[in-house]
């Protein structure tokens, strides 16, 4: 169990180290973009009607929910 737990702490360690060079991330796609490009690909979600999760450069994670607007347009 111990040994499992170190995997993962490593495997979050990397993560982390990544995201100090990946901008933005994409839940919904599991994709980093460059934080000048998320918003064209936040866009593209909703152009497509589709909900998306998003982290942001400062750690904040928003939830898009596209779906709903599909009602009113
Ligand atoms: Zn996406």
């Amino acid at each position: 169990m111990n040994y499992e737990k170190s995997e993962l702490e490593m495997e979050l360690r990397v993560a982390n180290k990544s995201k100090r060079y990946r901008d933005c991330y994409c839940h919904t796609c599991k994709k980093d973009f460059h934080y000048l490009g998320i918003a064209r690909h936040r866009a593209m979600h909703r152009d497509k009607k589709e909900d998306c999760k998003i982290t942001f450069t400062n750690g904040d994670t928003y939830l898009y929910e596209y779906k709903e607007y599909k009602e009113y347009s």
